[in-house]
């Protein structure tokens, strides 16, 4: 089987998504990006996360054409392969519906930096695509313009896209903008969130390039 272990790791980070309630039913999609062959592992379209087997993750290469699997491809398959055609370092992709950022999304309004931790999206805004219909080439290309340098984006009326240098990393921004969108939502349910300034974001995208352990 081709990329064994990518389509492991998206069935498990399937499970989480759902278990962490991020991804209600079938909604949203992960993909892994192997730049080396030149493919993408990406999960099937409508299969539950806890039904889904490594056989049934799809391998694509970047046109979209199928090149191992038996399963049809999530139907977002052009915006995953627009984000690692646009982006460089992403080699992982997780699409949400999570219930925050949703709301965010339908209210078309940015995420702005009610709390430092947005800066794990490399920006202090976290910007929203204009709405398009789900599946369609017409989003992949509204949410490649609207990301630019950030490593996340909301689409409207829709969810939230997260890219990472791995799906770990990925996967982590998922929750970090989830999180982020639900401290805005609770804070302007009883007050006027203050904001971050941009020099105070600035420190934050700074200290953040070291923050953790150091790379080995
Ligand atoms: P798929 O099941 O085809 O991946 O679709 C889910 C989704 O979130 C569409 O935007
Ligand atoms: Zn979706």
């Amino acid at each position: 089987m081709l990329l064994q272990e990518e389509r492991e790791e998206i069935v498990e980070y399937g499970k989480r998504m759902s278990g962490d309630r991020l991804a209600a039913g079938t909604s949203g999609n992960i993909s892994i990006y192997n730049a080396e062959k030149g493919w993408m592992a990406i999960s099937p379209s409508g299969i539950g996360y806890f039904d889904t087997k490594p056989e049934d993750v799809v391998v694509m290469d970047l046109n979209g054409d199928i090149i191992e699997g038996w399963r049809k491809p999530s139907s977002e398959w052009a915006l995953h392969t627009a984000m690692y055609k646009a982006k460089p370092g992403c080699r992982a992709v997780v699409h949400t519906h999570s219930m925050y950022c949703t709301v965010f999304a339908t209210l078309r309004q940015p995420l702005r930096p009610a709390h430092y931790v947005i800066a794990d999206a490399g920006v202090d805004t976290v910007p929203c695509a204009p709405y398009c219909t789900y599946g369609t080439r017409k989003l992949a290309e509204a949410a490649v313009k609207a990301i630019g340098d950030s490593n996340a984006v909301l689409l409207a009326n829709h969810g939230m896209l997260a890219c990472g240098g791995s799906l770990a990393g990925a996967y982590s921004l998922a929750c970090g903008m989830e999180f982020c969108a639900e401290v805005e939502y609770r804070a302007r349910t009883i007050g006027n969130p203050v904001y971050l300034s941009a020099e105070e974001m600035a420190e934050v995208l700074e200290s953040f390039k070291s923050y953790g352990q150091p790379k080995k």
